[in-house]
């Protein structure tokens, strides 16, 4: 299948910023490097439009999909840690298979929507672990989204529990290299330092190691985790990760709010990315990461606030800025392009995030009439300060179109949110029967 997209502006690249007025040939999965049409193209007019590289989510959570608006009658929670007691560790043991379904056809259905073409995502489902990255594949390739998918081991529901997180992760790895799922990739998942066992860890470092993958955890986050490494382990998360060999140039940290100045050496050191939740980050309170000195390596995630990445950058820049006014322009796009690094790694496709002959055809078309010239040099403030997912028109992923004129063109979208509406119902109900989680972290004497 061939596209042309005729008559708009290309952002080729974000990091640098790139940009041409051309006609863009998408043919076989790629950008073609010719432009003649071939005579089975299909033409898409994108005149006013400006085309530019899918974006990447570095970390969410599909499995949350469904708790937009959910009751809530316990007490309200005081910390980060009860924030998760309260109501992600009871939200997840709610999951089943049904719901797994439901949430990533509904995430998944928004993040194209907004125009984000992979998803970096990190699922936990407790009482339904195993298969449960197939469902969120398969619901994914439904929609032709691409994605990184792993399971979050993790002890805190018990050493049955994170056995099932490791061999999920083990096995849908294996299965990702089959060739069978064109549009996914795996690296293995853990929660965070505070709910893993040494040998829990150990064996997530292993498997990542077997499989030549990243490990994708939550690092730092709350001020907890480095209480507990430090009472449990007399060491900080980041020295605990690397002791482990938990840690590498492929390794994903979500988070990083605590890092302290040698955490941040090792981090860097070893090429590891952090991925920064700014919207996350505020809305639990955990504090501010350490932007400043983490350097290249950081990407952007939205960790299940949706996946509205211009909304994330934005938010990324404007929090960034208060505290910072030397914070340039185009510090978020190269924090994007970073998301797309690590993306384009875990599918050996070094040129996935831009559109430069040769790389994977994952574009979005944006309604745009620009006000102002959009050229390399002012890329970036239509970026902040113009564009946004209310302007996306198509998105293609992999050469496929598959969200046109702002619908999604393999599922009917209304009948994803009323399928999503009936399964929330029965998710909010099963969930008023979920105790609160007793896992604590350990907290120095
Ligand atoms: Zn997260």
């Amino acid at each position: 299948m061939s596209l042309l997209l005729s008559g708009g502006t290309i952002v080729r690249s974000i990091r640098p910023a790139v940009v041409d007025e051309a006609d863009l040939l998408l043919q076989d999965g790629r950008v073609a490097a010719a432009v003649a049409m071939p005579v089975e193209a299909t033409r898409l007019d994108c005149s006013g439009c400006l085309i530019v590289p899918g974006n990447v989510c570095a970390h969410t959570h599909l499995y949350s999909a469904l708790s937009r608006g959910m009751p809530y009658h316990l007490a309200a929670p005081r910390t980060f840690v009860e924030i998760l007691q309260h109501v992600w560790w009871r939200l997840d043991r709610a999951l089943e298979p049904a719901t797994i379904r439901a949430s990533a056809l509904a995430g998944g259905m928004e993040a194209l929507l907004a125009g984000t073409t992979t998803l970096v995502d990190h699922h936990a489902s407790p009482n339904a672990v195993d298969g449960s990255l197939d469902i969120v594949a398969d619901a994914l390739a439904e929609l032709g989204i691409r994605s990184v998918l792993c399971y979050e081991t993790s002890d805190r529901d018990g050493a049955v529990v994170a056995g099932q997180g490791l061999a999920e992760n083990a096995r849908f790895l294996a299965s990702t290299s089959t060739g069978e799922r064109p549009l996914a990739r795996g690296m293995v998942g853990a929660h965070a330092s505070f709910t893993l066992s040494p040998e829990t860890l150990a064996a997530c470092a292993e498997l990542a190691r077997e499989r030549a993958v990243g490990l994708h955890i939550h690092a730092a986050e709350d001020a907890a985790d480095e209480r507990d490494a430090e009472a449990r382990f007399g060491s900080r998360v980041v020295a605990r990760l690397a002791a482990a060999g938990a840690l590498d140039g492929r390794t994903l940290l979500a988070h990083g709010v605590h890092l302290d100045p040698g955490e941040i050496e090792i981090v860097r050191a070893a090429g590891a990315t952090v991925v920064h939740n700014a919207r996350s980050n505020m809305n639990n309170a955990v504090g501010r990461a350490p932007l400043a000195t983490l350097g290249e390596r950081v990407a952007l995630g939205t960790d299940g606030i949706g996946a509205d990445m211009f909304e994330e950058a934005r938010a990324a820049y404007f929090r960034r800025r208060e505290e910072d006014v030397g914070t340039s322009l185009s510090w978020p796009l190269e924090r994007l392009a970073e998301g797309a690094r690590v993306a384009g790694e875990a599918f050996g496709e070094p040129l996935l995030g831009g559109l430069q002959p040769g790389a994977p055809a994952d574009a979005v078309v944006l309604r745009y009439p620009a006000v102002t010239p959009v050229d390399a040099g002012t890329l970036a403030a239509h970026w902040l300060f113009g564009i946004g997912s209310g302007s996306v028109r198509d998105v293609i992923v992999g050469g496929a179109l598959v969200v046109r004129d702002g619908r999604p063109v393999r599922l009917d979208a209304a009948a994803v949110a009323a399928e999503a509406r009936n399964e929330a119902a029965a998710l909010w109900r099963r969930l008023e029967g979920i105790e609160v989680h007793p896992f604590e972290p350990v907290e120095a004497r």
